[in-house]
């Protein structure tokens, strides 16, 4: 076993028995503790490089084995460099972590993929989660490539695409008459009432760990470097909190070295509890969210605080940027770099965009903005964009609609 126990981040409890969702003496997330001094002899450079195409390269640092039979993994995604989008936002240097390239098109499936491990070690056969739609998709996909059974709880008025892609692949959702927050303490009521493994809840600790696959990969993919500054959405903060902690863990390897990235996390103003933390300085407040990007719209975060703490130890930030700009920022993304991202990204843009201006990112730090799901699925923002020039089929009524040339 890679992880050798658990710890509790709370009150510092150690438990031998992986099987406990949180700590038994205060309730705290639990997180795994492992042996760094026997792994920096076996973790090499080479070792990392000679090791499967998907996030089990990194197998020795994931709190599971890998799988013998690892179907449909995740990870490996493409680290682009996006030039035009650098300049149109003051740039001289960004790279897109194009997390849309993973099975169910968001960062969701490295998640799922690390906990399902452990539920089938566990001898489990249902997943489940509570969603806002991308987890949804992931461990729906997840069970039918592991042969298990997925149950899903989603708010009932999530965005249509995001259902159908989790129904496709025959999971039962539970279209929940209530918000996110709802979905998940209803889970967590639910959990001891039914034998299966809630991949956000009883298996949070091994599900949280797979996200910091991101960091490992950007710095594999930058030659073992490290950008300056990294963007990324916040729901929960589970994300943004596990990608800083990844960087840290290459750095106690000796994997890296020198400064790690500044983290810059993003939050849409109807939802921003850990936005507003950050600037207070105080706890996160849980609010009822009220935002056009769904997937982070969690207005009780479980690792809010934890966000906060992560931005402030990189020395980065936590912005909130208004609901008018995702739309706008989704277009900003997709016209100047051929991605089409999600709300989330749209709204990641956007605190790229606060930062250059507010000067906490310079002109000439590298920055890399993670695209952590796909616009496919949250189309309803940009669709204002969609005005086809309408013509009849023959060539003189297409000349005659062509747009008038721009003078030279
Ligand atoms: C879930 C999700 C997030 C937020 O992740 P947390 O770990 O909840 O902070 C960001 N972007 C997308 C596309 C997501 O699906
Ligand atoms: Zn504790």
């Amino acid at each position: 076993m890679p992880a050798i126990a658990l710890r509790c981040r709370a009150c510092g409890s150690e438990y031998t028995d992986d099987v406990v969702g949180s700590c038994t003496d205060c309730f705290g997330p639990l997180q795994p503790v492992y042996d760094w001094d026997a792994l920096r002899g076996t973790v090499t450079h080479d070792s990392i490089a000679s090791g499967p195409r998907s996030i089990w390269r990194y197998a020795p640092l994931l709190p599971v084995d890998a799988p013998n039979d690892a179907r449909l993994a995740p990870g490996l995604t493409p680290l682009l460099p996006a030039p035009r989008l650098a300049s149109a936002l003051g740039l001289s240097r960004l790279s897109l972590k194009l997390d849309t390239s993973n099975p169910t098109h968001s960062f969701k499936d490295r998640a799922v993929a690390v906990a399902a491990v452990k539920a089938q070690e566990l001898g489990l056969s249902t997943l489940a989660c509570s969603s806002t739609g991308n987890l949804a998709n992931a461990v729906a996909a997840r069970a039918a490539a592991d042969g298990m059974s997925a149950a899903v709880f989603c708010p009932a008025d999530l965005e249509p695409e995001k259902l159908v892609a989790t129904a496709v692949y025959g999971a039962t959702i539970y279209a929940v008459n209530g918000s996110y927050d709802q979905c998940s303490r209803l889970t967590l009521e639910l959990m001891s009432e039914v034998p299966w493994g809630f991949v956000n809840v009883g298996l949070r600790t091994y599900y949280a760990e797979g996200s910091k696959t991101i960091a490992f990969e950007i710095a594999e993919q930058l030659d073992w470097r490290l950008p300056d500054a990294l963007f990324c959405p916040i729901g929960s903060g589970a994300l943004f909190s596990r990608i800083y902690e990844g960087f840290e863990q290459l750095r106690t390897l000796g994997l890296v070295s020198g400064e790690l990235p500044r983290m810059f996390g993003a939050q849409a103003a109807g939802c921003a509890p850990v936005a507003t933390a950050f600037e207070t300085g105080r706890p996160v407040v849980p609010v009822r969210p009220r935002t056009l990007a769904r997937s982070i719209a969690i207005g009780d975060p479980a690792d809010g605080d934890l966000a906060v703490e992560t931005a402030k130890r990189s020395g980065g930030a936590i912005v909130a940027v208004p609901e008018e700009d995702i739309g706008a920022e989704m277009g900003t993304l997709a016209e100047n770099s051929g991605v089409f991202g999600e709300t989330a990204a749209g709204t990641t843009v956007g605190a790229v965009r606060a930062a250059r201006e507010s000067g906490d990112v310079r002109e000439d730090d590298h920055v890399v903005v993670l695209v952590s799901g796909d616009g496919l699925k949250t189309p309803e923002p940009v669709s204002r964009l969609l005005r086809p020039v309408e013509t009849e089929p023959n060539v003189a009524s297409v000349l005659e609609r062509l747009p008038v040339p721009e003078s030279v």
